[in-house]
């Protein structure tokens, strides 16, 4: 006796798959509500806490602003912050605005940002009670990648967001994200797939970390498999928040 799956539950299982992954960013997905999702995704903190954290993000947002440590403020239009609820349990962080972010001084609001805000609803989420932001708080010109030295100039601002919110869960959207924040060189394919510990400041208990990939990869590569990884990914979030996965509803 073997407890090896058959041939036929394999191609069941493969089935099962594609058409869930299919559902996922497909556009028919319906995720299912639960009237309590939106509290059980802020961390239900004392309004005064809430409220000093916000005028927190806030200071820190007008500093960004008027930011100039980097040759990049020459360059925007608008420097992009961040934006989402100062409570909550999960913060993504992309690389740097796009072309949209920086005329609009919001994140992900492009195209790579409306299919994350699909992602977020397909997760059962509304994007209003999770936080949003970059690496990079200005737009390089053309989207080129990060320099080191911008990095470098930049990433006290996402520390502090990371230090005031003190989320539970980080996910780190790309490679440039997860590198930066873990320290690493590995490729994204090899850093996806598992919680790390980020620790945001001396002193400070870790946070976990999800890496996955980019919204804006996934639209070059929009394929049943690169689909399917990033649901994983989303789905592990999920389990570590406690949060049931979305079925949907028809
Ligand atoms: N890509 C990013 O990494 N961040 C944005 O805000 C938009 C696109």
């Amino acid at each position: 006796m073997t407890n090896q799956p058959s041939t036929k539950q394999k191609i069941i299982r493969t089935l099962r798959n594609q058409l869930e992954t299919d559902l996922f960013l497909g556009g028919r997905w319906l995720p299912m509500r639960s009237p309590d999702l939106t509290v059980t995704m802020l961390k239900k903190s004392d309004p005064k806490i809430i409220a000093e954290k916000q005028n927190k993000l806030e200071t820190l947002a007008k500093h960004v602003r008027q930011c100039t440590k980097c040759p990049l403020h020459e360059s925007r239009t608008n420097g992009v912050p961040g934006e989402g609820h100062s409570d909550t349990r999960l913060v993504f962080v992309g690389e740097a605005p796009g072309a949209d972010e920086d005329a609009q001084g919001r994140p992900f609001v492009g195209r790579a940002g409306q299919l994350l805000t699909k992602i977020i609803v397909a997760m059962g989420l509304k994007r209003e009670d999770v936080f949003i932001c970059n690496i990079l708080k200005c737009r390089p010109p053309g989207n080129r990648d990060p320099q080191v030295m911008e990095i470098e100039a930049c990433d006290k601002y996402l520390y502090e967001q990371l230090d005031i919110i003190q989320p539970e869960i980080i996910v780190a959207l790309g490679a440039h994200a997860a590198r930066t924040l873990l320290n690493s060189t590995e490729a994204i394919g090899r850093l996806r797939g598992c919680t790390h510990p980020f620790i945001p400041a001396p002193m400070r208990e870790p946070i976990k970390l999800v890496a996955t990939y980019h919204p804006a990869y996934l639209l070059r590569n929009y394929t049943q498999d690169a689909r399917r990884r990033v649901w994983d990914d989303m789905q592990l979030v999920l389990k570590e928040l406690n949060l049931p996965i979305p079925k949907r509803n028809t």
